[in-house]
């Protein structure tokens, strides 16, 4: 069937990949890609043939220029695939003009959900997730960090943010500037054979001799600014912990 199909892809384990999604890619007609050469890599390692296919590039830096002739094969029926490198598309990726032109120009935009490096982190964060804001990258600046950051801290949802592993640092002191006692979760290489999570109150983590020396991909996940209210089996639990170290 004819439409675009945005076709998440695995953050680094390679299987982390769908049937579906190798299905749609072994049947598209058009094959698009952030990088050509990253999923050419990923259809060689799932044994899916190009069968005379080009991958054409979409990416930030072409995509004014690579637009039409995709919605030109759209607009005569066909199926176009896109990939970003890494996860899901348009999730800090390039995709959302592709999908809004698509739609707008009547075609059907199929999802197919996959890897999400910002719900991977969230669901192994054991941090709240009933309600979160997804923030992407801070900007790199000083000023315009803390102001971002100041403003995002207050919203009353559990926050994720990507970050590099270099600017982590960063980022966890100015944290402390504001809130030092914000539950954060440092969730880095997930999936990946170095899949670390460290987690703690962000004036822990700020001194955490592993975060100086952090590598690879990141993903920050910090808890919401007021912690609940403890419930009553933990504050009986407290009260009982108190008691005993009182008796001895
Ligand atoms: N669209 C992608 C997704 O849905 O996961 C995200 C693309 S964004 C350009 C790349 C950022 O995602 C990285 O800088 C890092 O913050 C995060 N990321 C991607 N893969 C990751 C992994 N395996 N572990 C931790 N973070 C990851």
């Amino acid at each position: 069937e004819g439409g675009l199909y945005l076709v998440a892809t695995p953050i680094g384990a390679a299987r982390d990949i769908t049937l579906r999604a190798l299905d749609v890619l072994n049947g598209a007609d058009v094959l698009a890609a952030e990088d050509t050469r990253v999923l050419r890599h990923l259809m060689e390692i799932h044994g899916i043939p190009l069968r005379g296919r080009r991958v054409l590039a979409y990416h930030d830096h072409n995509g004014e220029r690579a637009r039409p002739a995709l919605l030109a094969a759209l607009a005569q029926g066909a199926s176009v695939a896109y990939a970003s490198d890494a996860g899901t598309p348009l999730v800090a990726d390039p995709g959302y003009r592709l999908a809004l032109d698509a739609a707008e120009a009547g075609a059907r935009v199929h999802a197919l959900p996959g890897p999400s490096a910002a719900l991977a982190a969230l669901s192994l964060s054991g941090l709240p997730s009933d309600r979160f804001l997804f923030l992407g990258f801070p900007p790199s600046t000083a000023t315009a960090r803390q102001t971002w950051l100041r403003r995002w801290l207050a919203v009353d949802s559990t926050l994720i943010l990507f970050e590099s592993p270099r600017r982590v640092n960063r980022t966890l002191d100015d944290l402390c500037q504001i809130d030092p006692n914000r539950l954060t979760v440092v969730a880095r290489e997930l999936t990946k054979k170095f899949e670390e999570v460290i987690r703690g109150p962000a004036i822990e983590l700020a001194a955490d001799p592993r975060i100086p020396t952090l590598k690879g991909e990141v993903v920050m996940v910090l808890d919401r600014p007021t912690p609940a209210a403890p419930d009553a089996d933990r504050v009986r639990d407290l009260l009982r912990a108190k008691m005993d170290r009182m008796s001895v």
